[in-house]
């Protein structure tokens, strides 16, 4: 029987997302989550819709008229309050794999665990007392470590999957689901 273990990373289907211009501070926290999200701080909307697209991303806007588009999959967010945000999505897409790694929230790269010794002449003394572990972007170079921000990100995940539960035993219909136009 062949072994069809692969040598490269797995490659399953993830969702990869697109957050508009209105979205930004959720694109960061989706990002914090694991979910691969771009962020169109500028793009009109027919290049949004390109490159949604072009990249396979289900677009995350506050616009009707854009979630409607043809030919992409787009996800209207109702609410203008972050929490109920990051609820929509995840009651939608459902939460990021298990073992999605945080992204940087500034751009959207892979993180890379770091050692203090490296980090040592880039983050405060006060911060070097209390972790051991942080975290570089591969792309921006910017450090994390986990402190009181990231034990917000922590409670307030924790917060969604409880209404989550709630949500789910109230009923399963009334959730939004995912426009997927054809052209
Ligand atoms: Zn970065």
């Amino acid at each position: 029987m062949n072994d069809k273990s692969k040598t490269s990373t797995p490659t399953n289907p993830r969702f990869r997302l697109l957050a508009d211009s209105m979205l930004g501070r959720l694109a960061r926290w989706l990002r914090l989550m694991g979910y691969d999200t771009t962020y169109a701080a500028t793009l009109p909307d027919h290049q949004i819709a390109a490159q949604a697209r072009a990249e396979g991303r289900i677009v995350l806007t506050r616009d009707r008229e854009l979630a409607r588009r043809k030919g992409i999959r787009a996800l209207l967010i109702d609410s203008q309050i972050l929490e109920s945000q990051i609820q929509e999505v995840v009651s939608v897409l459902g939460l990021p794999a298990t073992d999605l790694e945080p992204r940087c929230p500034q751009c959207n790269a892979s993180l890379l665990q770091t050692t203090a010794d490296a980090v040592r002449t880039r983050v405060p003394a006060h911060v070097l007392e209390k972790h051991q572990h942080f975290c570089r972007c591969s792309e921006c170079d910017k450090i994390y470590w986990r402190g009181s921000h990231w034990q917000n990100v922590e409670l307030l995940i924790a917060q969604v999957l409880e209404n989550q539960d709630r949500a789910e035993d109230d009923n399963e219909n009334q959730s939004g689901t995912i426009a997927n136009a054809t052209e």
